[in-house]
């Protein structure tokens, strides 16, 4: 069920990492208005699976098998779109992730830590291709996406893309630096874009979940039996709302910035969708 309904038909949509929890979800809400979806995943058998599911309601939708950080993968699959659907009208560029290897396993470096032998992963050990992945998967797949694809809305003067952030952009989470950083920077980015594409119909803005749980972020959240782990019973208590989020519970304010009606004069926000997480002190 959609909060509300938005006439998208005969629109197409393009969404990078389509195939995952969050902008599954949005594929199908989006679907549900009468767009045509374009799933763009690295998964392909992921896209597939969710382009399927469109298909079973009657609406159009294409799996194409890509990877936002190849600039010809990119290129490939707006031609693919373009031949099915026409130009794009709305991207939203949804691929992003953290990784292991830039997790530091403690919150706080203590003195013990520094020259240990112990198993454990500090800020000392972060290789600087480890950095560069998570940098690159949540930023410069949005750089690269969004010069592939908001080209076509130029020559049309009429777009929508709608970047995903997170909270972390505003205050970092501890442990994750680099996700941390590459997600201020979509933030910052989602201001640059949408002040530079201002005088040709292209509003660019941003979404920024709080914690809604995903194959990303489980094993952070619950340990082997499903229970929630330390670092989950932390989150829930900054959360003045005291749960995590459900990945419906995204879509208002998607369909929102997809809207010219309702958002027409909404540009180059970041919008926060976390129960009240970045908003709270913890005091
Ligand atoms: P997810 O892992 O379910 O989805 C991410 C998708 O991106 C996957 O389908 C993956 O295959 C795809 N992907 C990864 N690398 C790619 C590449 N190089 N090219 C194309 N596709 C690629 O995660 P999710 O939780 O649904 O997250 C979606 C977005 O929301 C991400 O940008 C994430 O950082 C952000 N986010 C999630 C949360 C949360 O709590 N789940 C919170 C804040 C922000």
């Amino acid at each position: 069920m959609l909060p509300f309904k938005i006439n998208l038909d005969n629109k197409t949509v393009a969404i990078t990492g389509g195939g995952g929890v969050l902008c599954s979800e949005f594929a199908y809400a989006l679907a549900e208005c009468g767009a045509n979806i374009a799933i763009l995943d690295i998964n392909l058998e992921n896209a597939q699976k969710v382009a399927g599911q469109i298909e079973k309601i009657n609406r159009n939708a294409v799996a194409v098998k890509c990877d936002v950080l190849s600039r010809e993968s990119l290129e490939e699959a707006r031609e693919i779109i373009k031949d099915k659907f026409g130009t794009c009208d709305i991207l939203i560029n949804g691929a992003g992730g953290n990784s292991p290897k830039c997790t530091t396993t403690r919150e706080y470096l203590f003195e013990e830590d520094i020259n240990s032998s112990e198993d454990i992963i500090t800020f000392f050990d972060f290789l600087p291709e480890n950095l560069r992945f998570v940098f690159d998967i949540n930023f410069t797949g949005i750089f690269l996406t969004t010069q592939v694809f908001a080209k076509d809305m130029a020559d049309k003067k009429d777009g929508v893309i709608i970047n995903i952030s997170s909270m972390n952009a505003f205050t970092p989470l501890t442990k994750i630096p680099a996700y941390s950083a590459a997600k201020a920077a979509v933030s910052n980015f989602t201001q640059w874009l949408a002040v530079h594409f201002s005088k040709v119909g292209i509003r660019v803005n941003a979404i920024a979940p709080g914690f809604f749980v995903s194959e990303q972020n489980r094993a952070l959240l619950f340990d082997k039996d499903g229970k929630p782990t330390a670092r989950a019973d932390k989150i829930l208590a900054a959360t003045p709302m005291g749960r995590f989020g459900e990945a419906k519970e995204l879509l208002g304010t998607l369909l929102w910035l997809c809207n010219r009606e309702a958002s027409g004069f909404v540009n180059g926000v970041v919008a926060p969708v976390d129960g009240g997480f970045s908003a709270y002190s913890g005091v």
